[in-house]
């Protein structure tokens, strides 16, 4: 069985053909500037030279043909004919609260995606625009929707509704939602799977670290905590986003700068996180060289991120009165010994010990933790278009 999945972003969508006999990735790309001058199509596969083609993209459905084109072209296509693909998994952003889990696409479910566009509104529209293209390119062959927002609609409304008037919450849905939902899903079953924790003892922190950062905080697989909330701008300190500020702040900004709450929010989006506090990069390995050459901000920048995790893993252990497993996943995660090491040396009073030569490890599946640690660490690198695939699968088989 093999299954396309898509990620479609305003201008962009990322694509993986997996092969379910064995989750391997048979061919992989990216469209690029899609309603733009200059469009370009990147196609990938292991051990071959990338084909590259530049060719006019107005919409995701001139994309979505030159994918399928790509897969079948006889010189550098993986499939006979695009018959071969038996379904196509799509990474949607936000489902609302309807969606607790994957859905096969229909009517009704394309409607939510919809309503959902003021939740989502860079993400949303541009999901069901790779759907569509999907629907119209390839009918019949079943489209699953996997949503990004599912895995935080396991919290209870004590963890997930804001103390506002209640009015919100029940016309308006405002509430928390938590992102990266596909992300700490796959990582806290594989943690699971990996560590082999016995039931009873599934009690598990994802440390998602990248240019977006969030933790959750799971319970045999089932979200009780995690730090976004009714947008991704909640939580951490981030590459460019503020994360927890006082809403208070928000209006000192509009009254003394005299600019709009848009505006402000755009500023707490695109232009806060460590890049606003160091002053030099909202890229952590050049805070790394920076801080190492003495700039103060910059130091401070990775002091206050590694205060923010450790503060909300520290919230967590209450919240599920416990830890049984903590893996380190996203950019930063999988690749920063350092920031991993900082991180962990907060976390003595749980028993964590670090194995520094275990620890030593990027981009891979390794526990890093001593044998005597009370509480087992992990490198445990994401794999969101595996987890889509899976659920498409399990969806859509039979
Ligand atoms: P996104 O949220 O855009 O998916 P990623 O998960 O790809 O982001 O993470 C990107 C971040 O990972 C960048 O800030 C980058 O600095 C960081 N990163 C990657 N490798 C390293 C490394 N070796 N040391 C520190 N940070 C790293």
């Amino acid at each position: 069985m093999k299954i396309l999945i898509i990620n479609a972003g305003s201008s962009s969508l990322k694509y993986q053909l997996i092969d379910m006999e064995n989750e391997e990735v048979i061919a992989k790309g990216l469209c690029e500037r899609i309603g733009i001058d200059g469009s370009k199509h990147t196609y990938k596969r292991e051990g071959k030279e990338d084909f590259v083609e530049e060719k006019p993209m107005p919409t995701h459905q001139e994309a979505v043909n030159l994918v399928l084109a790509a897969l079948v072209d006889k010189d550098h296509g993986v499939l006979k004919d695009i018959s071969e693909v038996s379904a196509v998994g799509h990474r949607v952003l936000h489902g609302g609260s309807t969606y607790t889990s994957s859905v096969v696409i229909d009517d009704d479910v394309k409607r939510v995606i919809r309503e959902c566009f003021d939740l989502g509104p860079l993400h949303n529209p541009a999901n069901l625009m790779g759907i569509e293209a999907c629907q119209a390119i390839m009918p019949g062959v079943p489209n699953v929707a996997v949503f990004d927002t599912s895995f935080g609609m396991s919290m209870e409304p004590k963890a997930y509704m804001y103390a506002i008037p209640y009015k919100y919450y029940e016309k308006n849905k405002l509430r928390r939602y938590g992102f990266h939902g596909t992300s700490h899903a796959y990582v806290s079953g594989e943690t699971i799977k990996f560590a082999a924790l016995p039931e009873g003892h599934r009690k598990v922190i994802v440390c998602h670290l990248g240019n977006g950062s969030s933790i959750s905080a799971s319970i045999d697989g089932k979200c009780v905590e995690t730090s976004m909330g009714l947008t991704p701008l909640e939580g951490l300190v981030m590459g460019t986003r503020s994360g927890d500020v006082d809403p208070a702040v928000v209006q000192y900004i509009v009254d003394h700068d005299n600019i709009s709450v848009d505006d402000v929010l755009t500023m707490l989006n695109k232009k806060s996180g460590v890049l606003a506090v160091s002053g030099v990069s909202s890229d952590f390995r050049d805070l790394d060289n920076a801080a190492a050459e003495g700039n103060e901000r910059a130091q401070l920048a990775l002091d206050m991120f590694i205060h923010h995790v450790v503060k909300t893993i520290g919230g967590y252990v209450a919240v599920m009165n416990g830890v049984d497993a903590i893996s380190f996943t996203g950019g930063i995660g999988e690749n920063s010994i350092a920031m991993r090491k900082n991180i962990c040396s907060y976390l003595g009073y749980l028993g964590i010990e670090i194995d520094d030569e275990k620890n030593n490890v990027r981009g891979k599946r390794q526990e890093i933790t001593t044998a005597d640690s009370k509480v087992r660490v992990f490198v445990l690198p994401t794999n969101e278009e595996l987890f889509i695939a899976r659920e498409t699968k399990r969806l859509t088989e039979g």
